[in-house]
């Protein structure tokens, strides 16, 4: 079935309140971010409260519609990578001051990880691996070395990416980008917000994945291991 370009926020909109800092403090749970810290890992917010976050699997409103998080609800990173991260908050708003990183997901517990790999179990697992790793290797997320985020308004409204954050279509794929403008199955605004999401984490060395327009890496996995704990559960 041909399907026309999408407007793929029409449908979802992510709603965040963004007018304060009463959301933020509302999430803060100091027992977690301490539990963290031991961990090196930090809350992003705390950095740059510039950032915006709406963790997927702290709610339902993600692919395997189902709440995965139960403590965690808000972006903790390693903190040399949160750094980087504001750095590419504070470049996103020299360009436009409207304009907000807004993460989807940061620091991923492997035992959510395991979770997620079961759950797609109808898809072999060298294909299954396009779309979470396989927690025998270890996502860059469980180390907090790894970002799922857009790009949203001041009002929290995310940017027409063209595809759903998660969603296990080549349309999501960044490579796909040409061809899919060519089938008139997205449109150049989609592909200019991808970039700008791109242009902005490349600023600070993160790379994106070939299959996801939302997910970032700050580093190999290899520098991951020797830099980095994992974290196992969620604290
Ligand atoms: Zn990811």
């Amino acid at each position: 079935m041909q399907q026309g370009p999408r407007n793929a926020t029409s449908s979802k909109t992510t709603q965040v309140d963004t007018t304060s800092s009463t959301l933020l403090e509302d999430k803060n749970d100091p027992s977690i971010d301490s539990a963290l810290l031991l961990t090196d890992l930090v809350n992003v917010q705390t950095l740059n409260p510039s950032i915006f976050v709406d963790l997927k699997y702290a709610t339902t409103d993600n692919f395997m519609n189902m709440k995965l998080y139960d403590r965690l609800k808000n972006g903790y990173l390693q903190k040399d990578v949160a750094e980087r991260l504001s750095k590419c908050q504070d470049y996103l708003s020299s360009i436009d001051s409207s304009l907000h990183l807004l993460i989807y997901d940061a620091v991923r517990p492997v035992s959510i990880q395991t979770k997620m790999w079961r759950a797609l179990d109808s898809i072999p697992s060298k294909e299954r691996g396009k779309y979470v790793s396989n927690p025998a290797n270890k996502s860059l997320h469980n180390f907090g070395a790894a970002i799922d985020l857009t790009i949203c308004d001041a009002k929290g409204k995310a940017l027409d990416m063209g595809a759903e954050f998660d969603e296990f279509n080549e349309i999501a794929y960044p490579t796909m980008e040409a061809h899919f403008l060519a089938k008139g199955e997205l449109t150049q605004q989609q592909i200019v917000n991808r970039k700008l999401l791109r242009k902005v984490m490349k600023s600070q060395g993160f790379r994106n994945l070939p299959t996801e327009w939302w997910h970032f890496n700050a580093c190999s996995r290899n520098d991951a291991l020797t830099k980095y704990k994992i974290l196992d559960k969620e604290p």
